[in-house]
């Protein structure tokens, strides 16, 4: 039994060091960009207004969301392609004019797995593998963090907006393993990952092959949980933190989880 072994294997991450006996107050912000949400002109003044704010207010740092995808609030980009030059202005005159009042500049990439598609059957849009609920049913759309080509993807975005030079990197709370809103036939909550790929990886972890239907009859039986619950348990939390330390090993090396 692998279990208290597999917990904590060699994963460090560098925290940001909040200032010592000071508030830190950090405006959550989205900033409309051209010409997806303006022509230049507006944007620009958004940007005055913003700078304006921060000094009457005392902000200490703002966190811009990026979130680009038109049509839906809930899912990732498509590739750093189609976010690069909005990621230009943000390196080229956001960071600049925030430092000039020494306001920190940060990021919150609101979606890196993606929340859920709401209802969209999103999957012909990305080139990545989806998140397998406990039916067997693919997300419409929702990456599995252990994906090679959601790594591909996701760390060219990732690096992308690692060079626009943040203080820190937050990721929101659509990196999770439940509630990705794919409706299922009992109307409960969706729960993952029960890929081919999770559940290989499983096998390694137990050193025992187990089908999604037998992980998921453990998962969900009643009274003490048994000892492959979890061992399934602590392997998806290890997988979660093994996804984290990859997101972190992109340049300027600052994580947080919102
Ligand atoms: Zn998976």
């Amino acid at each position: 039994m692998k279990r208290h072994e597999n917990r904590s294997k060699n994963i460090t991450m560098k925290a940001y060091k909040l200032p010592k006996d000071k508030v830190t107050y950090n405006y959550r912000y989205f900033l409309p960009y051209a010409p997806e949400w303006g022509d230049e002109k507006f944007c620009n003044q958004r940007l005055e207004e913003l700078l304006v704010f921060c000094k009457d207010a005392k902000i200490d740092a703002v966190q811009f969301f990026v979130n680009t995808l038109p049509g839906t609030y809930y899912m990732p980009s498509h590739d750093a392609e189609e976010q690069r030059y909005w990621s230009e202005w943000m390196k080229n005159a956001v960071k600049p004019a925030l430092a000039k009042i020494n306001v920190s500049y940060q990021l919150n990439l609101q979606m890196i797995l993606g929340a859920s598609s709401c209802g969209l059957d999103m999957r012909d849009e990305y080139e990545w593998d989806f998140l397998v609920n406990q039916y067997g049913d693919e997300s419409l759309g929702c990456a599995c963090p252990l994906s090679v080509k959601f790594r591909n993807v996701m760390g060219e975005m990732l690096k992308l907006w690692a060079s626009t030079t943040p203080d820190i990197i937050w990721i929101d709370d659509d990196f999770r393993m439940h509630n990705h809103g794919l409706g299922t036939p009992r109307g409960d909550c969706d729960f993952y990952c029960y890929c081919k790929t999770h559940l290989s990886e499983f096998a390694k972890f137990a050193g025992k092959e187990y089908t999604r239907e037998e992980l998921v009859s453990e998962v969900l039986k009643p009274g003490e949980p048994s000892e492959l619950r979890i061992q399934w348990m602590d392997f998806l939390g290890q997988t979660m933190t093994e996804s984290a330390a990859w997101m972190n090993r992109h340049p300027r090396q600052f994580f947080y989880v919102a």
